[in-house]
């Protein structure tokens, strides 16, 4: 049974104009003898009426604290409208659609709201609809716990959605359609003259997707990376090729250094200084039982430096309250990075990283590497020029 998993996001869903593309491509998938599986996000971006931060928003003006569980119950709910206006959509058409919340299609994950992870998918109901020639619209980012409390996967979670049912179900591919043509050598809104990257490894787009490109979610790389399933991002609204995401040997990809720039903004960098060794261990633990995430970090004797969401800034000064006096933050920063398997091998990237920077007067306050990535923190007034001078030095002057 070839089975191929069709993933639409908010702005493919958004409109009756955007729902017809998507039509267009279950529909050519369906006479060319596949069986597809349709998952789709919520509605629209931020400030439309069904999309996830509006339904956010609109808990969160009558409790900012409101529990977990209950804002999971909310922004699942943007997905079920998306998907029963969807399965309308293609019913209209002559297509036989059946919607399926998270639960209906068996999806269960544990009962971490909000970030919940799938545990695993009972495929009986949806094998069945296939076999009875339906077409199942699932609703992307949402299972159940046990239960049946609804949880959600964390944003961009129906991503995860798409890649999960396809490797239960065995899909012949997982296509993930967005609106862009694919996966671009840097965030196509920022920066002019992006490439289409045609081919590239699981690897590969896990790190740049972990730096921030949120075209795809890394959870969902990864998953479908353990069973081999080639991912493949398109534009819901042309037939541009795409990018094929698989397990792609460096001969085939690596005549490049550098594959993609991506970067996270909205950051702070916290400094605690006056604290030592043993006490540092003991204010990380503090800050993982906050639940605070915290990413480059760098430990001194005595002093430390890492950074938090800035989102976070007020639970972090609660929980460390006994260091106030030694704390100091830099708000409004950013990552980029730059990501690429063939700098494995390469040397001297570094230095060419630093200097695209520095001769541009962008401030370094931090730093971090890994073998396949290279990242700074930076001021985000600069961020725009930051992707774009390293897009200029590694992507279109190589
Ligand atoms: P969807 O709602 O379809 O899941 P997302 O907004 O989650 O769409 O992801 C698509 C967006 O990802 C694009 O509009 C683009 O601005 C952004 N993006 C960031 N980095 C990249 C990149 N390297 N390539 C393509 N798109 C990127
Ligand atoms: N609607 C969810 C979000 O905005 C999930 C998704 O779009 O993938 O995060
Ligand atoms: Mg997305």
């Amino acid at each position: 049974m070839r089975i191929v998993v069709q993933k639409f996001g908010g702005t493919s869903v958004a409109t009756e104009e955007s729902r017809s593309f998507v039509l267009a491509k279950v529909l050519k998938l369906k006479l060319e003898g596949f069986f597809p599986v349709v998952v789709v996000s919520a509605m629209g971006r931020s400030g439309e009426s069904y999309a996830t931060d509006t339904l956010i928003h609109l808990l969160k003006e009558v409790n900012d604290c409101v529990n977990a569980r209950e804002l999971d119950q909310i922004m699942c709910c943007g997905e079920m409208i998306s998907a029963a206006v969807m399965t309308a959509t293609l019913q209209k058409a002559g297509l036989n659609t059946v919607m399926l919340n998270g639960s209906q299609a068996g999806i269960i994950t544990d009962s971490q709201f909000s970030k919940a992870r799938i545990q695993r998918i009972d495929t009986t109901r949806i094998f069945q609809l296939i076999n009875k020639g339906k077409i199942p619209v699932v609703c992307g980012f949402q299972g159940v716990n046990e239960f049946n409390d609804f949880t959600t996967l964390g944003r961009g979670g129906s991503d995860t959605t798409a890649a999960a049912l396809g490797v239960a179900l065995q899909a012949e591919r997982i296509e993930i359609y967005t609106d862009v043509e694919g996966i671009m050598t840097a965030d196509p809104r920022l920066v002019d003259n992006t490439k289409i990257l045609d081919k590239v490894s699981y690897d590969e787009v896990c790190q740049l997707a972990y730096q921030g490109a949120k075209v795809i979610h890394p959870r969902a790389v990864e998953i479908a990376m353990q069973k081999h399933i080639p991912l493949l991002i398109k534009s819901t609204f042309s037939d541009v090729e795409g990018t094929l995401i698989g397990d792609f040997i460096d001969d085939d990809i690596h005549d490049r250094i550098v594959t993609g720039i991506a970067y996270l903004d909205g950051l702070s960098q916290v400094k605690v200084s006056n604290i030592i060794q043993s006490e540092q261990m003991n204010l990380f633990r503090l800050l993982g039982n906050g639940g605070i995430s915290i990413d480059l970090i760098n430990i001194y004797p005595d002093y430390i430096v890492f950074t938090i969401n800035s989102g976070a800034t007020s639970q972090l000064l609660e929980i460390l309250e006994m260091y106030s006096t030694n704390i100091e933050i830099i708000s409004y920063c950013a990552k980029v990075s730059i990501v690429g398997g063939g700098m494995r091998e390469a040397s001297g990237v570094i230095a060419s990283f630093v200097e695209s920077l520095s001769k541009n007067n962008i401030k370094i306050l931090q730093t971090v590497d890994s073998h396949t990535s290279i990242s700074a923190l930076i001021a985000t007034s600069d961020l725009k020029n930051a992707i774009t001078f390293l897009h200029d030095r590694f992507i279109l002057e190589k």
